[in-house]
């Protein structure tokens, strides 16, 4: 398998062989807010009902890191734990 593309990458955790590709902002979002290729077309449903907030994993990040900074406390949540982690 290559790593050229990126110098980090989070597998999804529901698909253990892909690389989260995109992430959900929506501030309401139940669904998984990280996702790879195969959760993209899998949850067609979330992906049309939050079109507008899914975000390239790149944009995603930066995204996460300006929230993260703005709390107090660390978040101990699966996302926070291994956004922090690559940042
Ligand atoms: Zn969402
Ligand atoms: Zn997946």
């Amino acid at each position: 398998m290559m790593n050229s593309s990126s110098s980090f990458g989070i597998f999804c955790h529901k698909h253990p062989g892909d690389l989260i590709t995109h992430g959900c902002i929506e501030y309401n979002c139940e669904s998984n807010t990280i996702m790879c290729a195969k959760c993209l077309q899998t949850d067609t449903q979330h992906t049309e009902e939050h079109r507008l907030s899914i975000l390239p994993f790149s944009d995603y990040i930066q995204y996460i890191a300006a929230e993260i900074g703005k709390l107090a406390a660390p978040n101990t949540s699966f996302l926070h734990k291994n956004v922090a982690g690559v940042i």
